[in-house]
């Protein structure tokens, strides 16, 4: 099969169009043919210096194939997989919990310490076929793409698990989404409008706020030369925002904190700016706040997205669609954040 391999970390240039084997299947997987595959910034990082990957090449696994989010068609199913059939139109949801430890027992699957992703610890999508545990197989109505499924599983799992599992977001509350462009905001944007609550985004460009507010943003800010929790406070008249969506990490997290009202809650899935934010304690006493850490989320959750995205009431943003072979163009419009929303991958174009 074709498919998109390195074998040395590196630019772009270590990825190669090349032939590999298919992939072989135990007795509970599933062989995916891949109809679209979306690239996330985990797949930049992996391919320049992620030691997970640097050590699995130490280990002589090489090459390795990237791609966490995979839509596709069963092609072929393991003996002893149940609730699949070959030609099954499905979404791979990304992590492969260990299913035996405490938190995998408790249902906590998301919090497992050996789960595997797809596409990082194992081979991935960037490739004409991948192979999953059936499992991971999620069946996606007729009405949803497969682009747009492909799109999903990260950015809306995760910007999910925040708003909805975490956060328990409500229709009265006040919710500002950081990184409006990125992919977990603008889902994050979509979710929280969906529920019914008044949306405040922030971004670094004036026409990437154009666009949130297209989606529904009802305030939104450049937060390029300004400090946002002052505008966000000035808007509630002093009250502040009932939950904050945070990825961002250091460079944002004493406004994020400012930025709260009393019983507010900070909700954090990343730290591209640093890991380390301070926080006034009083503060975070006297009103009443929390704060609160989010790691992806769950299949049943997965399968609650591609319900509402089946039904139109969730549409991934997709910037566009590339060949496989292009997947190296791919990852330099992403390097220079030229995208609004997911770039996908498709090796049947
Ligand atoms: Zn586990």
């Amino acid at each position: 099969m074709k498919a998109i391999v390195f074998s040395e970390q590196g630019s772009t240039e270590v990825l190669q169009y090349t032939d590999v084997p298919k992939p072989t299947l135990d007795a509970n997987e599933v062989l995916v043919k891949v109809e679209a595959c979306a690239v996330n910034y985990l797949d930049l990082h992996a391919r320049r210096n992620r030691p997970e990957i640097a050590e699995k090449f130490q280990r002589g696994e090489t090459p390795h194939i990237l791609g966490s989010d995979i839509a596709g068609t069963i092609a072929k199913i393991g003996n002893a997989t149940r609730g699949v059939a070959v030609g099954d139109r499905v979404v791979l949801a990304p992590c492969i919990p260990c299913d035996v430890c405490r938190d995998c027992h408790s249902g906590a699957k998301n919090l497992c310490d050996t789960q595997e992703l797809i596409g990082f610890q194992t081979n991935g999508g960037y490739a004409e076929y991948v192979k999953a545990p059936a499992q991971n197989a999620i069946q996606i109505p007729d009405a949803l793409s497969f682009v747009n499924a492909a799109a999903m599983p990260i950015a809306y799992l995760t910007a999910w698990h925040m708003l909805m599992t975490r956060a328990q977001l409500r229709p009265e509350d006040d919710v500002l989404i950081l990184g409006v462009g990125g992919g977990v905001g603008s889902a994050g944007l979509q979710i929280a409008k969906l529920c019914g609550a008044r949306v405040f985004a922030t971004a670094s460009s004036d026409e990437k706020l154009a666009r949130a507010r297209e989606m529904g943003a009802d305030v939104t800010i450049n937060y390029k030369d300004i400090d946002f929790s002052e505008v966000v406070l000035d808007v509630t008249d002093g009250r502040g925002v009932d939950i904050v969506l945070e990825h961002v990490g250091a460079a944002t997290w004493e406004q994020s904190i400012a930025s709260l009202a009393k019983n507010g809650r900070l909700v954090s899935c990343g730290v591209t700016t640093g890991n380390i934010g301070t926080i006034n304690i009083r503060k975070l006493y006297q009103k009443q706040l929390t704060v609160m850490g989010s790691a992806l989320g769950t299949v049943a959750e997965l399968r609650t997205l591609v319900q509402l995205a089946g039904q139109g009431k969730l549409e991934p943003i997709i910037d566009r669609v590339l060949p496989l072979h292009r997947a190296g163009e791919a990852h330099l419009l992403l390097e220079n954040r030229q995208n609004f929303g997911k770039i996908c991958l498709c090796p049947t174009l």
